[in-house]
């Protein structure tokens, strides 16, 4: 008697037909797991990845950092850092990398966000939460064009934050840009790593079909122009007497969330700084 065909009727008998006509019983469950991927089913890195870093800020999970380590590795990207993060990298954590070992033995680590982002032109900053002095915000299939566009001009991060109280306020105020991952509001708060993986999945296949724009002679100003802008800035209104040191208030917020918004050139940040000088020449008079 001919097995397969046995096996298919019994198949049939329980109410679902997914054996073959030919063939050895199980042949087509085996081929349906061990079919060969086909060049759909690959995610080859674009030469934006290599500019592409992660930046996770105050991790306190060591496994989450070790899955974020891995989720990167399946889509090409290799530079994370890690800021303050309150325990190193340890056995869990090398356990959760698996193949993406590699990309958490080479972590760097920083001090600080302002160094963690040092060099870059752009960093985005993952947030589901909505802010009152909100920067910019864009899901992350709407920013993933921008994101591309930015690592064309120079290194950019995506920035994210702590398992239990997110990115803080201080922490956004260094990105340009706040993305979210669109998810259910009555719970919208995805795991670290898993956060991870949908936005280097997400970038990854936006990569795959992006079009650059028109080249351009822009030079987008750093992210420590920026930082040295505004430490200029607020010692000249703290010198001239507008801003009370005392009683600063949310003007900092305030003004960072404005210069998120203007995109500012290199040549733009240093005129400012030229002005606050020349101000500040003539206090000093
Ligand atoms: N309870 C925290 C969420 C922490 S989840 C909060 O209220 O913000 C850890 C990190 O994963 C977040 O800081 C953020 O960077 C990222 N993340 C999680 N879910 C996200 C989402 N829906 N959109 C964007 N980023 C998200």
């Amino acid at each position: 008697m001919d097995r397969s065909a046995g096996h298919e009727r019994r198949r049939k008998d329980v109410g679902f037909t997914v054996g073959r006509k030919r063939g050895a019983p199980g042949a087509a469950l085996r081929s349906f797991f061990f079919f060969p991927l086909g060049q759909n089913a690959r995610m080859d890195p674009s030469p934006a990845h290599a500019r592409i870093r992660v930046v996770l800020s105050r991790p306190s999970h060591p496994g989450n950092v070790g899955a974020a380590a891995r989720a990167m590795k399946t889509m090409g990207f290799a530079d994370l850092r890690l800021v303050s993060a309150r325990r190193p990298p340890d056995d869990e954590a090398r356990a959760l990398a698996a193949g993406g070992a590699d990309v958490l033995a080479s972590a760097r680590t920083a001090a600080t966000i302002a160094e963690a982002l040092e060099g870059t032109v752009l960093a985005a900053g993952f947030s589901a939460r909505g802010r009152d002095l909100s920067h910019p915000l864009r899901t992350l299939r709407e920013a993933a064009p921008d994101i591309l566009a930015a690592a064309r001009e120079g290194p950019v991060a995506l920035v994210f934050g702590n398992e239990t109280s997110g990115l803080s306020n201080e922490e956004m105020g260094h990105c340009r840009l706040q993305v979210a991952i669109p998810a259910d509001p009555a719970y919208s708060s995805l795991n670290l790593a898993a956060a991870v993986q949908v936005a280097c999945y997400e970038i990854a296949t936006a990569a795959a079909s992006f079009a650059p724009p028109q080249v351009s002679d822009r030079m987008p100003a750093t992210t420590e122009d920026i930082e040295a802008l505004f430490a200029h800035w607020e010692a000249a209104m703290v010198e001239s007497g507008y801003l009370d040191p005392a009683n600063p208030g949310r003007l900092m917020e305030r003004l960072r969330r404005m210069l998120a918004r203007a995109g500012l050139e290199r040549s733009e940040a240093k005129a400012l700084r030229g002005m606050l000088a020349a101000f500040e020449a003539r206090m000093r008079r």
